[in-house]
């Protein structure tokens, strides 16, 4: 068998060969090397141990205690950047379901093996020889579009329970079934997920996100037991039914909207977004007597707030987070654009942040999309991503006025503090709603007439003490929800 492999690849593996060692490609890169994919990252395996790999190489540094050497080449592409090479080994005991306790070098290619998780994992490839080693029956397993456990799966699963996330999100990417013993073993060994990182929860959780399957993948976390320990309020939505324009319950609506934001290859932001925004539409919905139908106002506060708490739970990042934060907070905005008026359009600018703006409006696709019954509306879309477009030229945010604090500083005789950045939010709103008023002696007039107001008047005129405002009323829903879904389960 012999593959095309990129140069950089061959290089490191020839570099060890002419040295005596023996070298393989392994695991990930193989499997998609025999499905005629494109492998995401190359990995090899040698007989070699650190030092040696070290010596043969320019460039080189030590990855991690499992001693794997990340060999750097000249490449551009990030894939080829650096290959990593491993030496063959065994890992000891598992006492934690995490890591093992221990692990050795100098075994053999047929030990290290062993150790990997799925069969379709675990065949290695010999570029100098072209010879396939697959003690598994991993060929056979790909073949079936089987993802299996290599050996017995409830041992496998007990020693790294995170394998678990990797099975089912590989096998929604591959479109395999999942072989009846190692599903079997992961529906009893969910629970262990417990036991994982928060973090490489959280890893695998965007890289389950970031594949072209993310519906399938979640879905079957669900279905084996799995989700109740990544993100157990998505699973509240199940049953949730919603209103007309729905045609799946919460849960479905925003996996279907998570799928479609993958279909169109957004950004991970997008994705996570499309997953939680309408995580809170369980604990909100009420139903009108007069629409004759289900509501679920101030969703998208609460929903806000509830995203933060789980994302920061599985330690994701500030800035991600802010930017998940602000698109589940505002995927509510007012789209129609034959009714919306520029300031508005500028104020959901302003809201949600410049930089986020079109995520946003994809967000509100992936919504459409996830209702099930899109109204075909790409016309409409193209039209108010037009508005939006001119409203990005407009001042929308305090650096773009022609006034800054220095300057307001010196038209009033104030010194620095609070009210003068309170002063410009307060300023900020006029100009939103007429950016004529951009001028500086418009500004300076009118910061004078401002003077007199105390500073909690001047928070109240700027947006973010209106905000404010919204989310005390949004705090009330929610407090009135929770009684009632709580009367609601006693009774
Ligand atoms: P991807 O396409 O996402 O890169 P991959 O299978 O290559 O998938 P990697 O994380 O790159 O995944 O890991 C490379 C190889 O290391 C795997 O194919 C598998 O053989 C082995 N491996 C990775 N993680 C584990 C684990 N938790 N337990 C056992 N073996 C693992
Ligand atoms: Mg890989």
């Amino acid at each position: 068998m012999k593959f095309t492999i990129p140069i950089e690849v061959q290089v490191v593996a020839e570099t060890l060969e002419r040295a005596g060692y023996d070298a393989f490609l392994v695991g990930g890169c193989v499997r998609d090397l025999l499905l005629g994919r494109t492998p995401k990252d190359w990995d090899i395996t040698t007989n070699a141990i650190p030092s040696e790999i070290q010596s043969l190489f320019v460039e080189t540094f030590y990855e991690n205690e499992y001693g794997t050497v990340g060999v750097v080449t000249e490449s551009e592409d990030p894939r080829l950047k650096v290959i990593e090479v491993t030496p063959y080994r065994a890992e000891g005991e598992y006492t934690n379901a995490r890591h093992p306790d221990e692990v050795t070098f100098g075994v053999t290619l047929q030990k290290d093996l062993t150790r990997r998780d799925f069969t379709v994992n675990a065949i290695a490839y010999r570029p100098k020889t072209g010879e396939l080693v697959d003690e598994h029956g991993g060929k056979s397993d790909l073949d079936k579009k089987l993802l299996r456990a290599v050996g017995d799966p409830t041992k496998r699963f007990a020693e790294d329970a995170l394998r678990m996330m990797r099975g089912v999100r590989l096998s929604a990417e591959l479109g395999f079934a999942i072989e009846q013993g190692t599903a079997e073993a992961i529906v009893a060994a969910a629970p262990k997920l417990k036991q994982i990182s928060k973090e490489r929860i959280r890893d695998e959780l965007i890289k389950t996100l970031e594949t072209k399957e993310p519906m399938a993948a979640i879905a079957t976390f669900q279905r084996l037991g799995l989700l109740a320990y990544i993100a157990p309020d998505l699973e509240r939505g199940i049953g949730v039914s919603q209103n007309q324009a729905h045609s799946f319950d919460v849960y479905e609506h925003l996996l279907r909207a998570a799928q479609h934001a993958a279909d169109k290859n957004w950004n991970t932001a997008v994705r996570i977004a499309a997953l939680f925004h309408d995580i809170s539409k369980p604990e909100t919905r009420r139903w009108s007597d007069e629409k004759r139908d289900w509501t679920f106002h101030g969703h998208e506060v609460v929903g806000a707030r509830l995203t933060r708490r789980i994302l920061a739970d599985l330690k994701f990042p500030k800035d991600i987070s802010e930017k998940v934060v602000a698109l589940v907070r505002w995927h509510m905005f007012f789209s129609d654009p034959d009714k919306v008026t520029m300031s508005a359009v500028r104020r959901i600018i302003v809201n949600v942040g410049r930089e986020n703006i079109w995520d946003l409006l994809n967000l509100r696709v992936c919504d459409r999309i996830g209702t099930g019954r899109p109204k075909e509306q790409p016309f409409r879309l193209r039209k108010y991503m037009a508005m939006v477009d001119q409203a990005l030229r407009d001042p929308v945010t305090v650096g773009m006025l022609k006034i800054d604090g220095r300057g307001l500083m010196d038209t009033l005789g104030e010194k620095p503090g609070p009210r003068i950045g309170h002063m410009l939010h307060a300023l900020l709103e006029e100009v939103l709603e007429d950016p004529t008023k951009n001028e500086l002696a418009w500004l300076q007039k009118r910061a004078s007439e401002l003077k007199g107001l105390t500073e909690q008047q001047l928070v109240q005129m700027g947006r973010s003490g209106r905000e404010r405002q919204a989310e005390i009323e949004a705090e009330a829903v929610r407090e009135i929800e929770e009684k009632w879904h709580v009367l609601g389960k006693d009774s």
